[in-house]
């Protein structure tokens, strides 16, 4: 059985490690948004698949997906959605983090701009290069620190700060930053994980208040499970179907959706 797994996230590398340990022909797919991607373990490809028309082309060489990509990388997973023509498909996506109650949600980066210009004057801005534009409006004239992986461009506005590193990160770390700026207000989106949850406990510890971006809906009609032991799970149940589809037919079997386990 031939997976493609759409990656470009540590669960999604987690879940490669496994599948290769098991010997499971998977590739992990990355749109090579960031110039030295983490690269999972087993075979990659590097790069959009050119919409849903050209996921559909590419599918007839897989037998299964799962989407493991980021809970914000909306469009990939509606392609995958659209593009899937039948074949099993299964989302893997962590959870959002635990609600605060302090924290300030908002629908989009736009009105976590406009929050975050409301609660102070020096934000540490943790969104992603791809939506630092969003935020200009409402914070052009801030004292912004922007955290991101690649130096964005367009250039950001001159009263801006641009740090580039990648997570995981810590606590000391996160302090030490945040108070270095002397940030008044942080702004992210509910990436959910270990990996950037610093970040938010330094804020709590610093009394610094936090605008977080609601997630935009999960795919519609995809089984999604919230852990790669789940997935790995689903797609090793699969596998052993589809063994015994092409052993009980001379023309091979499709699996079914669910590879015999119910997901949520
Ligand atoms: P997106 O808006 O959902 O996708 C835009 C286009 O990028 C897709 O239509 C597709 O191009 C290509 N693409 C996205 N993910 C791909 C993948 N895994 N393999 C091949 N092509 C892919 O995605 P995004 O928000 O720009 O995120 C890009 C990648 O970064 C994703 O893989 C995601 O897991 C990862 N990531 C995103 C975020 C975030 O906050 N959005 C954070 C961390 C990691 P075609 O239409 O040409 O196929």
């Amino acid at each position: 059985m031939r997976l493609l797994l759409l990656g470009g996230t540590s669960e999604a590398r987690e879940l490669a490690s496994l599948l290769v340990e098991a010997g499971v022909d998977v590739t992990s797919s990355l749109a090579g948004r960031v110039a030295r991607p983490r690269l999972p373990v087993g075979k990659v490809r590097i790069g959009g698949f050119g919409g849903v028309a050209g996921l559909r082309a590419a599918l007839v060489d897989y037998d299964a997906v799962v989407d493991a990509t980021h809970p914000f990388a909306l469009g990939m997973s509606a392609n995958a959605v659209a593009a899937r023509d039948g074949l099993p498909l299964l989302r893997l996506q962590r959870p959002g983090w635990e609600p605060d109650p302090a924290w300030h949600y908002v629908d989009t980066h736009e009105e976590a701009a406009e929050r975050a210009a409301a609660l102070g004057a020096r934000p540490f801005v943790t969104v992603g290069r791809q939506e630092l534009s969003r935020l200009v409006p409402a914070l052009g004239d801030h004292a912004v620190l922007a955290r991101v992986v690649d130096v964005p461009e367009p250039a950001p506005p001159a009263a801006w700060r641009v740090v580039t590193s990648r997570g995981p990160y810590t606590l000391d770390g996160e302090r030490a930053l945040m108070t270095g700026h002397r940030a008044d207000v942080l702004i992210t989106k509910d990436s959910g994980g270990t990996y950037t949850w610093p970040k938010m406990a330094a804020a709590r510890e610093l009394g610094v208040p936090v605008v977080v971006v609601r997630r935009p809906p999960d795919p519609t009609g995809v089984p999604t499970v919230h852990d790669v032991e789940t997935a790995f799970a689903w797609v090793i149940a699969l596998e052993r179907g589809h063994d015994r589809g092409r052993a009980g037919s001379v023309h091979g079997t499709r699996p079914d959706d669910t590879g015999g386990q119910a997901p949520t």
